[in-house]
């Protein structure tokens, strides 16, 4: 499995009664775009913001972790421009802790490598060889690559493995926008209202949230994301000029402290254009199968929804039944 993210858990938790299942991932820790920083006392949600539900299947699944304390409601409905609840009968949740710990609870049992990047996947007609830039290899009967559909056509790449032209061209149509994520903490409160997020309509911010708000940080700290738009344009330019243009659009009440500022770059925030199901089989090599949230459902929903089928689709392939 390449990922450790939303989309890789749920494809290893399925398939680890079946079969032995090894999660690779290059992150520093599990979790991917589920991802939560730690910046003084402040604790910043900068990659996926909530979870909503849409089929039962993921319901089942949130639920338990509401049971489980590692999910929490966070506020029903859409935020609007001025923060305001407009309904829309779905309750948006939060990781209790935050949304990194969702992951890492996901995790447990599991066996997932951290810090394990993966160069190259090869194969030799009947198995994948799995070069790590270590220089290390796994050999595997199946893989599931839940990387970012780019990075995973560039390990096929490297690995030279020729796909066949529908694959190929099926891969090569996904597409991603980019989001550059603003964090810095604050020296008081951030002037945000209940439930402490904004979703402004034009600008360059896409969502704004004040952490401490939304239960999470023990000291008012914001998540700024930046629209696509202004993420694309803005990419090479200097953190301080990021800075300057979102603090200037964000109208915070209070100052941002000294040295607090981080910015990541998400070159791979958000599918734009999706595969329409909910993962591909690589035709003519051994099982390989590519998933995550930008096959037949974008968020973290449709990546445990896209992990689940992919584990079914590798069951069905390697001729075993959970
Ligand atoms: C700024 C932002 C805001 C978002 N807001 C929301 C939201 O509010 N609600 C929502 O539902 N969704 C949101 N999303 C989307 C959501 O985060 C994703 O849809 C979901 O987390 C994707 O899960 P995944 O497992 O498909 O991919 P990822 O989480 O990206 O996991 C892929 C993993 O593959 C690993 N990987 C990549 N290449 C290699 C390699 N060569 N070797 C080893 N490992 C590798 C990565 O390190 C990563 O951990 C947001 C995303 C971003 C970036």
């Amino acid at each position: 499995m390449v990922g450790a993210g939303m989309a890789g858990l749920t494809a290893a938790h399925r398939l680890s009664g079946v079969t032995e299942v090894v999660i690779l991932d290059k992150g520093r820790g599990v979790g991917g775009r589920l991802a939560t920083r730690r910046i003084g006392d402040a604790t910043i949600d900068h990659g996926a913001q909530f979870i909503t539900t849409h089929t039962s299947e993921f319901a089942e699944l949130v639920e338990r972790l509401v049971g489980e304390h590692v999910v929490a409601p966070w506020f029903r409905g859409r935020v609007g421009p001025d923060g305001v609840n407009d309904s829309d009968g779905h309750t948006r949740f939060r990781g209790s802790v935050s949304m990194n710990a969702i992951a890492k609870s996901l995790a447990i049992g599991l066996d997932v490598r951290t810090a394990s990047q993966v160069a190259a996947l090869r194969h030799d007609g009947e198995s994948w060889k799995v070069a790590l830039v270590d220089g290390s290899e796994l050999v595997a009967d199946a893989v599931i690559a839940t990387s970012p559909v780019p990075q995973t056509i560039a390990l096929l790449q490297n690995g030279e493995v020729a796909l066949a032209a529908k694959d190929e061209a099926a891969l090569e149509a996904i597409e991603y926008d980019p989001c550059l994520a603003f964090m810095a903490v604050l020296d008081g409160p951030s002037g945000l209202s209940e439930p402490g997020a904004v979703d402004p309509v034009d600008g360059p911010i896409d969502w704004m949230a004040d952490n401490f708000l939304k239960g999470i940080s023990a000291v008012p700290a914001v998540t700024i994301h930046a629209t696509p738009e202004f993420s694309r344009a803005q990419w090479d330019a200097p953190d301080e000029a990021i800075t300057e243009a979102l603090l200037v659009a964000a109208q915070l009440e209070s100052a941002v402290i000294s040295g607090s500022i981080q910015i990541q770059r998400w070159r791979y925030a958000r599918p734009s254009v999706e595969h329409p199901e909910r993962f591909l089989q690589l035709s003519g090599v051994p099982p390989f199968v590519c998933a995550g949230d930008a096959f037949g459902g974008a968020k973290v929903e449709g990546a445990a929804l896209s992990g689940a089928a992919a584990a079914q689709a590798i069951e069905s392939a390697l001729g075993r039944n959970a």
